[in-house]
């Protein structure tokens, strides 16, 4: 029988890479299973939101540096696919795609949540060349210009008023030929006079390597400088069903440790849902291998004097 981790981690993005250098740092062993560039920061093209960067970086790069600051300190990092988890006699057992067994007696569950993509024809060719799934993280680079939101659920009605703020001009087209908006969003946009397009969209069409327009079903086109795509995100509840978790809606349920049902089993990032932003994900980490050094050590509190 192979070695037992004091901590695994599943899942390789923001989340893991945080919460591994966390719990190293305080003498666990800890191992990282997951994919690097299935990580939504592997995509981010240029983060000017994440703290320590005046110029920005790029996703691939800072989450580069996660996985060098973390291996240097001594985090070992399996690069596969995890297919099953479960637990017996308080040990977890991580399964992976090449065939492997990994034992545990501690789980992290790091494993993200993905934007819900359109499948247009044009959309990936185009992402992050004016296709976009985060006003948040991508709005403020089309300050002055024209966006248009695709979507016909609050979350697009929330993106189109926030985009509102610093774009020239918002257009919502639905992908449908109604909308879910509560009232309140609608009274919103009314009251901004967005123009909301109910209509399915064919494909996105570029100009170059940049998005350029949306060609509607009625073979009309809608021209823009960037299209936000805003649909949603979908974790993945595979692994809380497998180890029995309590769940809320899409996501892992927790408390403020990041503490799940079980609790040995953490779920931090945006396999636990709410904020999909790095900052978010990096601090849900900190918190949970804080939490578990903490138990694993019995200790009241803990202090890394390194
Ligand atoms: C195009 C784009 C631009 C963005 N721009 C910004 C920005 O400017 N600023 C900002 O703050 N945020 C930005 N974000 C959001 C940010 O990337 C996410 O909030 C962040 O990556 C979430 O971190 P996470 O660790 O929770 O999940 P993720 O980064 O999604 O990582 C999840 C990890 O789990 C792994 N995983 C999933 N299933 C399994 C499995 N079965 N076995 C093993 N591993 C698994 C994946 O391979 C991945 O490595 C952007 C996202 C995208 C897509």
């Amino acid at each position: 029988m192979g070695k037992t981790y004091d901590v695994i981690v599943v899942g390789a993005g923001p989340a893991a890479w945080s919460a591994a250098i966390f719990a190293v740092r305080a003498g666990m062993s800890v191992l990282v299973v997951g994919v690097d560039s299935e990580s939504g920061l592997a995509d981010a093209s240029d983060v000017r939101n994440f703290p320590g960067f005046p110029e920005g970086i790029s996703g691939r790069t800072l989450l580069d540096n996660m996985i060098v600051q973390a291996k240097n300190q001594g985090v070992l990092y399996k690069k596969q696919e995890v297919t099953h988890t479960e637990e017996a006699d308080g040990i977890f057992m991580v399964k992976t795609s090449d065939l492997s067994e990994l034992r545990a007696s501690n789980l992290i569950l790091a494993h993200g949540a993905n934007y819900i993509k359109a499948n247009l024809p044009g959309e990936k060719e185009h992402n992050g060349k004016g296709v976009h799934y985060c006003a948040l993280c991508d709005g403020p680079i089309y300050k002055g210009k024209k966006v248009v939101v695709l979507g016909n659920a609050n979350l697009a009605a929330e993106e189109a008023m926030e985009l509102s703020a610093y774009v020239s001009e918002v257009q919502i087209v639905s992908q449908s030929p109604q909308v879910n908006f509560s009232e309140g969003y609608k009274g919103l946009l009314e009251s901004k006079g967005m123009q909301v397009t109910l209509s399915r969209v064919k494909e996105i069409k570029g100009d170059g390597d940049i998005a350029k327009s949306v060609l509607l079903e009625d073979g009309s086109e809608i021209s823009f400088d960037a299209l936000f795509i805003a649909l949603g995100v979908a974790s993945s509840l595979d692994f809380a069903r497998q180890l029995g978790l309590e769940v809320a809606g899409d996501f892992i349920k927790v408390d403020e440790s990041m503490r799940t049902s079980n609790p040995k089993v953490r779920a931090i990032g945006m396999a636990r849902g709410g904020l999909n932003q790095i900052v978010k994900s990096v601090g849900d980490g900190g918190i949970a291998a804080v939490d578990l050094i903490k138990s694993v050590k019995g200790l009241p509190s803990y202090i890394d004097h390194t």
